[in-house]
């Protein structure tokens, strides 16, 4: 995997600002060494106190770290990449980062940091009527900044999220600096057959984030509870077999089928649990019958979110 990053991170989208450094030093202890940031997950400043004391309480050194974060969708202008990297590093009290990624295919009107940080996604919150407001910029002008990023050094590697693959086509013609990552949503029932192969033919290295499918989507009310991975048949069969947890049978397979993964969880013992799936191999019959349970089923899907929360309809993969 890309120049030494572990393949199982700690992913920090959804965890609350007063857990977050806390759940960052516990995920230290546990034996994370790679982390999954973002503006837009509203807990980098937190996320930079808890590596800070992880790393002052001996814990692990910078170098022993990966960190990765992403540009946000309001800062895709040329001359606002350098300014939302920075602030990335100084929320994450670092002076470079592992990765850095452009988070969605999609550019939004700028909002100024001292305004409102993060911006999310509505560009008026205030509005009657609050939206998303588009911006007219291409993705070549903002990959050419974040290539600039990496020439002085603010971060070691590039990449992108939630591409398909027309778009990997479109940004492998023009890039200078190649995409080292693509990180989409990948699990059982999205399993991104297509996508992953032509990123492995570029020679992109691949995460899969909500690596456990349904579970991250409850509390948004964007899945349902019988669409859980945890009790799929061949999850549970595998699950019994090797004596490991539903969870641990999904992570496996992210890893056996070659990504990356990140998953996420405040809970110690979880932390310890995901990061437990080096000690057991799935066969190849239960990577198949685990596969076959892909319904290309998209929880994280733009074309369905920005509509019914931020009134604007802004499909990307269709
Ligand atoms: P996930 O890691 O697949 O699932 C997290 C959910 O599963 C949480 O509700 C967690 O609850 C629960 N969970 C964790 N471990 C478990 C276990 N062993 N058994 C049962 N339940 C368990 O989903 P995700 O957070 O959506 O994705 C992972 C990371 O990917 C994110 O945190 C973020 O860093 C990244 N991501 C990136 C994008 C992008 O656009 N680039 C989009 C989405 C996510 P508890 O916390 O209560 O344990």
């Amino acid at each position: 995997m890309l120049n030494g990053m572990p393949r199982i991170g700690f992913g920090l989208w959804k965890i609350p600002q007063e857990e977050t450094a806390d759940c960052v030093v516990e995920a230290v202890r546990a034996g994370y060494r790679h982390f999954d940031s973002a503006a837009d997950y509203a807990n980098e400043e937190q996320t930079g106190e808890g590596l800070a004391r992880a790393m002052s309480e001996g814990l692990a050194g910078r170098e022993d770290l990966w960190v990765t974060s992403k540009l946000w969708n309001t800062f895709h202008a040329p001359e606002h990449v350098e300014e939302a990297c920075r602030k990335s590093l100084s929320d994450l009290r670092l002076d470079y980062l592992d990765l850095y990624l452009v988070h969605f295919p999609i550019a939004l009107r700028h909002v100024p940091i001292e305004k409102r940080y993060p911006p999310e996604w509505v560009y008026d919150p205030d509005a009657q009527n609050p939206r998303m407001e588009r911006a007219a910029i291409p993705l070549h002008e903002t990959w050419a900044a974040m290539e600039a990023l990496v020439d002085s050094g603010l971060v070691k590697n590039i990449g992108v999220c939630n591409y398909n693959t027309a778009l990997i086509h479109d940004l492998m013609s023009y890039a200078r600096i190649k995409p080292a990552m693509l990180q989409i949503e990948s699990h059982p029932y999205l399993t991104q057959e297509r996508l992953i192969r032509l990123a492995g033919d570029y020679g992109i290295d691949v995460t899969a984030f909500s690596p456990l499918g349904a579970q991250s989507y409850f509390e948004l009310d964007m899945a349902s509870e019988g669409e859980s991975l945890l009790k799929a048949a061949p999850v549970m069969v595998a699950a019994d077999a090797h004596g490991k947890t539903p969870a641990q049978v999904l992570l496996r397979w992210g890893i056996q089928r070659g990504t990356a993964i990140i998953p996420k969880t405040t809970k110690p013992d979880r932390m310890r649990e995901n990061l437990a799936i080096d000690d057991f191999k799935l066969s190849q019959v239960e990577m198949a019958a685990i596969s076959a349970l892909n319904q290309n089923r998209r929880f994280n899907d733009p074309g369905t979110f920005t509509e019914v929360a931020f009134n604007t309809f802004h499909p990307i993969y269709d």
